[in-house]
């Protein structure tokens, strides 16, 4: 195949750190070994996803064991300055987060140095715009993402695109809602700015996924794959079959193609590896919200609105901890005198970052009937 990328596919039904080592080295190779950019890379900075502060039995993140193999392979190959970071939804102390999520132990054991995204740098954009995007980003050799795949409510698929989106800091990716209001637009944005923080490598952790209400209120599936390449766009095309997906149903995939900065074409997509037959076997459960994507672009907020199709906080799940009310960009969450929270429908403008950012499942996404029923 001319002009073609590969994918590969491993079969890997555990997080056991012999099977993990095995099916990684495998997965490597079979796209043709660890490119050039790595190789000679003095640094490297790994972004898992760290959505939340969440334990990596309830799939919302990057499992810490597949990180730690990633790590090793990295040392086997001679690069020993090594940073991990991400830039979660909401606001929880640096240190909660990688604590929950068993990257702070992994670190740790494995003398790695743990990034919080704060330091902020402006970078120059095609279509004429700037970027706020994590300021050691260019100091790095190289990039490896290291995506969990799940379903996503607003983008169908996050995946090894959707991960850079995490390389912006702080509460900037929440703002970025308020101007792309629409599943489609914010897919499209995403795309655009892909190619300023596209990541070298990308290892995907596709052993137990997330299916249902992603990014963070779905339930696991035990899929038992890792899924290797060196262009994102490809790998995401290539695993949105996980879900039943093609490549052209989801905005994003399409528009980096489009832009000239990854691959969607399936003749040009080699794939290697066992794996590839459980891709198309699993079935596992898409969000409900798929629907979404059907509401014309410019009727998208007046006609949710007008359904009443909101987020809603469940008051016996929720600790009152205020982080939705701090990462919502509209200022729709209220703090009541009674110390709980509520969703101010109006204001609301559906980008989901509260239910990303709550860590206790109690932002769910609700129409009127389901709000009557409670
Ligand atoms: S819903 Fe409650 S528990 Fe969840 S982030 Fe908001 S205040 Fe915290
Ligand atoms: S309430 Fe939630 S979904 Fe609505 S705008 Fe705020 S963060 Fe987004």
């Amino acid at each position: 195949m001319n002009d073609s990328v590969k994918v590969s596919a491993v079969k890997c039904e555990s997080y056991t750190i012999e099977l993990l080592t095995k099916k990684v080295q495998k997965a490597i190779f079979d796209v043709g070994g660890w490119p050039k950019k790595v190789l000679d890379a003095k640094s490297v900075l790994l972004k898992p996803n760290l959505l939340s502060a969440r334990a990596p039995e309830e799939a919302v993140t990057t499992h810490p064991e597949l990180v730690r193999v990633v790590i090793r392979e990295l040392r086997r190959i001679g690069i020993e300055n090594i940073s991990l970071g991400d830039s979660p939804a909401g606001s929880s102390s640096w240190d909660k987060l990688w604590s929950a999520t068993g990257m702070k132990q992994v670190c740790e054991e494995e003398n790695v140095e743990l990034l919080p995204f704060e330091n902020v740098k402006r970078i120059e954009c095609k279509n004429g715009t700037s970027l706020p995007v994590l300021k050691e980003f260019e100091d790095f050799g190289a990039v490896i993402s290291l995506p969990k795949l799940k379903t996503h409510i607003l983008t169908k698929l996050t995946g090894a695109v959707k991960n850079s989106y995490g390389l912006i800091p702080g509460k900037a990716k929440s703002m970025f809602h308020g101007d792309y209001q629409s599943p489609r637009q914010m897919g499209l944005f995403i795309a655009d700015i892909f190619e300023h923080i596209k990541p070298d490598f990308v290892i995907m952790d596709g052993v137990v996924c997330m299916q249902g209400e992603g990014p963070a209120n779905g339930s696991p599936f035990e899929l038992g794959a890792i899924f290797v390449s060196e262009d994102p766009t490809a790998l995401d095309a290539s695993v949105c079959e996980v879900y039943n997906y093609k490549a052209t149903d989801i905005p994003s995939l399409v528009r980096v193609a489009k832009n000239g900065v990854g691959i969607i074409d399936p003749d040009k997509i080699e794939r290697t590896g066992d794996a590839w037959d459980i891709v198309a076997s699993k079935n596992p459960k898409k969000s409900h919200s798929d629907f979404l994507h059907k509401i014309p672009e410019k009727m998208f907020h007046i006609l949710t609105l007008f359904l009443s199709y909101r987020p809603c906080i469940d008051q016996k799940s929720c600790v009152k901890c205020g982080i939705c009310a701090k990462v919502c960009s509209q200022d729709a969450i209220e703090r009541r005198s009674d110390g709980s929270y509520r969703v101010k429908g109006k204001k609301c403008i559906l980008c989901m970052c509260c239910m990303e950012s709550c860590a206790e499942h109690a932002v769910e996404l609700t129409s009127p009937l389901k709000r009557l029923f409670r």
